[in-house]
């Protein structure tokens, strides 16, 4: 169909810019703005740093603070038919601390994100499609946080805690797996929602700070779909993957020391690695560095081949990010 098409044109990777509004501390701070959104129609996004230098960055869409989450989801919904049509997809939101993955990702009461769409999406999909394929749905909650894996519906998983470490193993070419990774079946939006709750919630437990251990790790949501179309026989296997990524927020020695520190230098390494993935596999560089980060290394299957990447980099209008803004926008023209 079309939207494939469009997709075929374009590659495999999309970045969609999304710019949180001003809050009201800011306001009342009588903050600035430092972003432009009038050719944000034509995915143009505009930093207007000094008088003097404005610049310009293209994206496949731009979202304004006034942009809702309906409007963020209608350019996201093709991709939950991706899913149900076998192929394998990873969304992520990626940015500084502040300037809403979580709203976009995971959303708020009363203005459901992009996860929970994509869910209802996939559910309403296999709805329709009832009686000419039939697919089961299992879902994962893992986090990665200090370069480690944790699995969220493992039951007593707590950060910190001496529960097993999970790895990512190659079991055949081409296929990674996590053994003893909890992969629950679902058989409805409710059910999945539940699931992906309980494992955020598990998130958080024995933290000290909820918002700072969040913001220093990647949450990730995957749903395993696999199906069969019933005339044909022929069986699909794929993941979507739900990544509401660490706060890409620069941190230097000065700022962090011991733990702090670490953690900061292992969120640089894996968003690096990230990058540098993303951006390979978009040049269509032969070597893509999988495995220097955990992260990349278990996302491995799902970004190569004729997977599908979104990338939603978020970032704040107030002029006094602008420093913050600019790293991000870069990051993402470098994967685009
Ligand atoms: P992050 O996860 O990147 O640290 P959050 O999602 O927690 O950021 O967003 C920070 C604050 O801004 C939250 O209170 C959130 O509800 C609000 N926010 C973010 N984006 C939007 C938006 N597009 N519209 C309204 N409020 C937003
Ligand atoms: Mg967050």
């Amino acid at each position: 169909d079309l939207y494939n098409k469009l997709i075929e044109l374009k590659g495999n990777i999309r970045v969609f810019c999304r710019c949180r509004p001003l809050n009201a501390e800011e306001i009342a701070e009588g903050a600035s703005t430092a972003i432009d959104f009038e050719s944000a129609k034509d995915g143009e996004l505009i930093v207007r740093g000094h008088v003097s230098s404005k610049k310009v960055f293209k994206f496949d869409s731009v979202f304004s603070p006034e942009e809702g989450q309906e409007k963020v989801f209608e350019k996201t919904a093709p991709f939950a038919t991706s899913v149900l049509d076998g192929f394998n997809v990873c969304i992520f939101a990626y940015g500084q601390t502040g300037t809403g993955k979580t709203f976009t990702m995971e959303g708020i009461e009363g203005a459901r994100g992009v996860n929970y769409r994509t869910l209802e999406e996939l559910f309403r999909i296999i709805k329709e499609r009832d009686g000419l394929f039939q697919y089961e749905v299992t879902v994962s909650v893992l986090e990665v946080y200090n370069e480690q894996i944790r699995d969220l519906l493992q039951t007593g998983s707590q950060p910190g805690a001496t529960t097993k470490r999970l790895e990512v193993r190659q079991v055949a070419e081409g296929v990674h797996h996590v053994p003893g990774l909890v992969e629950a079946r679902v058989t409805n939006l409710n059910e999945a929602w539940e699931v992906l709750q309980t494992g955020s919630k598990a998130r958080v437990v024995g933290s000290t700070n909820a918002n700072e251990h969040s913001s220093r790790s990647h949450c990730i949501h995957c749903v395993m779909v696999k199906g069969e179309n019933l005339m044909h026989g022929e069986c699909t296997k794929s993941k979507l993957w739900l990544i509401d990524l660490a706060g890409s927020e620069r941190v230097t020695k000065t700022d962090a020391q011991g733990e702090r520190l670490k953690e900061a230098q292992n969120i640089n390494k894996s968003l690096s690695a990230l990058g540098d993935v993303i951006s390979a596999l978009s040049t269509k560089t032969p070597h893509v560095p999988f495995r220097n980060s955990k992260l990349t290394h278990l996302l491995q299957d799902s970004l190569s081949g004729d997977s599908k990447t979104l990338m939603f980099v978020q970032i704040s209008p107030n002029e006094n990010d602008v420093g913050e803004t600019l790293c991000s926008l870069n990051f993402a023209s470098r994967v685009r």
